[in-house]
């Protein structure tokens, strides 16, 4: 604990300690990623607090995760600082309408239902409206976008349209079941965790006694993450200051991802406007990543278009040098995450601690190809913010289908037309439902179909490696897969989507699946959903204090042929490739790629699942490096003979 109130400011540069110690009047930190804001608010805290300009029970802190929270608390403490209140707008605003509730509106608070989906499918059956499971995940997103968003169910068409959100069915329907989930709300005496937000911004805005009340509690509100902050937060926000203006927030525009559920970088932007006597700080020493990391955080930014990339500050790393960032280009999928595997057991082996190490990726179902090749490599993992992948209920139900067929497909007309493993699980998907298309948009039904792919993947895979297995055999490997995967995990790597990772940092990040189709996805068409992705790459990239990895694989599979290219964002910055002047335009990369075995990658497949059916016959595949025919099934994995000296890793686009 620091002796004093002036050694809480030790540790802090000249910009920092002006945000620390402007505890009155509005300040607005605009920064970028590891340049120390949330430290600088954390120590602004304990300085007023020990210096005694600031009660502890007086200042609220609002974080974006709960564990967030959490930590900034435990810093407090450390700094000599209890008492203080660090919670997200949801847990502060639950506290809240619970301790006003009896008086605000009489009785106890209405339970927050805990089966909402229920509800909204019970919503979609009094309209008539057939919704399967995920459309119905997805319509309960859109009813919370609405919300977060603050629009009525009568302007939820135009709304949406405005916002180029994919609803999952037609708008009118989508309105129509919000309407009747919040009818249904009120006749149950249930709300939603929305509603926490709603009904305590309400509160407020009705109750002046109530809105006093409050704000003679609070004095003094800091909030991280600003960029990210929706509406309705931003609403809340305005009735606990009242016309106060003790607000510190901190934010970096550039680091806007959660777009999709309603957050705007509006509300940091134009901070100034609406607080016209504001103390705006910029920070520009990045603390936490190498100069090479920085070098590449930079010139991603630097390609950036948009509100967000107009106020981008060119970051300046405060560490020494380390190591380049390595760009992997790896034949296949499993052969990347073999790759990176293989690359984390070697960094455990030489002293870095697993929890040191993070695997990042776009969507959760990346995920089993990782936790199978972590699992393989003996490496401890956990997974942040996801269902391990044998988890997911649609995997569940698909196993059992499997297994189900596997025991009757004899009688199983279906599996009659001796088909291939491949076909066979196929066929049996689509008895679920599965369709080799994928369905347009983002949410619940994307992610279902996805996962439900990469067991297509998997089976592909297996029956490739071995060519005589049976579906009892894929059976038997799922559960081989499922049971290795679940070992109990102390202190391991970390696999989290970039969205999980916001705000946090490891020594070595291995950034996965870096091609076009997932980064930027498929599915982000627009060009401001394009920015966004960029973004999210921008993310991961500064999440590395030390050492970076970036790779993608050119197909999917092992032996099929390469189709895709790395991702556009990375043109003009790994090494190689070719710079694409001003363009963010959605219809792929050009600019001269490395080739690829067997030629230039030609188009791209659709977001790392499978819609073509299987080659019969193939181009022989060659080594990379000396280019002689390849025979042995590891060597294809490879896409170089066993013997060829260097690995994939060191030096490629020398060689290429
Ligand atoms: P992000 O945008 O990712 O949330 P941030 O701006 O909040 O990043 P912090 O997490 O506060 O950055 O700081 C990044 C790292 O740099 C942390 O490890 C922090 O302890 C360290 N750091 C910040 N400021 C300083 C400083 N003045 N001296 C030494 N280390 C610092
Ligand atoms: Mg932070």
């Amino acid at each position: 604990v620091p002796d004093s109130a002036d050694a809480v400011l030790e540790g802090l540069d000249p910009e920092q300690r002006a945000v620390a110690t402007a505890l009155h009047g509005p300040v607005c930190v605009l920064a970028g990623a590891g340049t120390g804001k949330t430290r600088a608010i954390t120590h602004r805290i304990a300085y007023g607090v020990r210096a005694g300009m600031l009660q502890p029970a007086s200042v609220l802190a609002v974080t974006f995760t709960n564990r967030a929270a959490g930590e900034m608390r435990g810093r407090l403490r450390q700094l000599g600082a209890a008492g203080v209140q660090a919670r997200t707008f949801h847990s502060a605003a639950l506290r809240q309408l619970q301790y006003f509730w009896p008086k605000a509106v009489g009785g106890g608070m209405p339970r927050i239902v805990d089966r909402k989906i229920q509800l909204v499918a019970d919503a979609a059956a009094a309209c008539r409206i057939r919704l399967d499971r995920n459309e119905l995940r997805d319509a309960a997103a859109e009813i919370e976008w609405s919300k977060v968003t603050r629009t009525v169910p009568a302007d939820y068409a135009a709304a949406a349209a405005k916002s180029g959100r994919e609803a999952p069915r037609d708008p009118a329907e989508i309105a129509q079941i919000y309407a009747t989930y919040e009818d249904l709300k009120r006749e149950r005496a249930v709300i939603d965790f929305e509603d926490v937000l709603l009904l305590t911004v309400g509160i407020l805005q009705d109750r002046h006694d109530i809105a006093e009340q409050v704000r003679s509690q609070y004095q003094h509100f800091v909030v991280d993450e600003y960029q990210d902050v929706s509406p309705l937060q931003q609403r809340l926000l305005e009735l606990w200051l009242g016309e106060r203006d003790n607000l510190c927030v901190v934010g970096d525009a550039s680091q806007t991802i959660y777009s999709f559920t309603g957050a705007t970088p509006d509300h940091l932007l134009d901070f100034r406007l609406r607080h016209p006597g504001a103390t705006v700080v910029k920070l520009v020493r990045d603390y936490r990543s190498t100069p090479q990391v920085v070098h590449l955080a930079n010139g991603l930014l630097s390609q950036a278009r948009g509100r967000a990339a107009d106020h981008r500050l060119e970051l300046v790393s405060q560490r020494a040098p380390g190591p380049e960032p390595r760009y992997t280009e790896y034949s296949d999928e499993p052969a990347e995450a073999e790759g990176a595997a293989r690359r984390i057991r070697d960094l455990i082996a030489s002293g870095v601690p697993a929890s040191e190490i993070a695997v990042l990726f776009r969507t959760n179902s990346q995920s089993e190809t990782y936790e199978q090749a972590l699992a393989d490599a003996g490496v401890p993992y956990q997974l942040r913010g996801a269902e391990r992948f044998f988890d997911r209920p649609e995997v569940r139900k698909a196993g059992a289908a499997l297994r189900a067929a596997a025991r009757f497909g004899g009688n199983d007309t279906l599996l009659e037309d001796t088909v291939d493993l491949p076909s066979q699980v196929r066929a049996v998907l689509s008895g679920e439902g599965w369709t080799g298309e994928p369905p347009a948009g983002s949410g619940a039904v994307r992610e279902r179909w996805e996962s439900l792919a990469a067991l297509v993947n998997l089976a592909q895979d297996f029956a490739a490696a071995k060519p005589d297995a049976t579906l009892g055999d894929l059976v038997a490997e799922l559960d081989e897969r499922a049971n290795a995967q679940h070992a109990p995990t102390v202190q391991g790597v970390t696999l989290a989507s970039l969205h999980s990772a916001k705000g946090l940092e490891w020594d070595v990040v291995f950034l996965v699946g870096v091609a076009e189709g997932m980064m930027p996805i498929t599915y982000a068409k627009t060009d401001e959903q394009v920015e966004e992705e960029r973004r999210l790459l921008y993310v991961g990239v500064t999440r590395a204090r030390e050492q970076l990895s970036v790779s993608w694989a050119l197909s999917r599979s092992p032996g099929s042929r390469p189709n895709r290219r790395p991702s556009r964002f990375l043109n003009g910055l790994r090494p190689g490739s070719t710079a694409m002047a001003g363009r963010t335009g959605t219809s792929g990369s050009g600019g001269v790629e490395p080739g690829a075995a067997g030629g230039r990658p030609g188009e791209l497949e659709d977001g790392g699942t499978v819609t073509a059916p299987r080659r019969t016959s193939r181009t022989p595949a060659r080594c990379r490096v000396c280019g002689r025919t390849l025979r042995d099934a590891g060597d294809m994995k490879l896409m170089r003979c066993e013997d060829c000296p260097s690995d994939m890793d060191e030096g490629l686009y020398e060689r290429l």
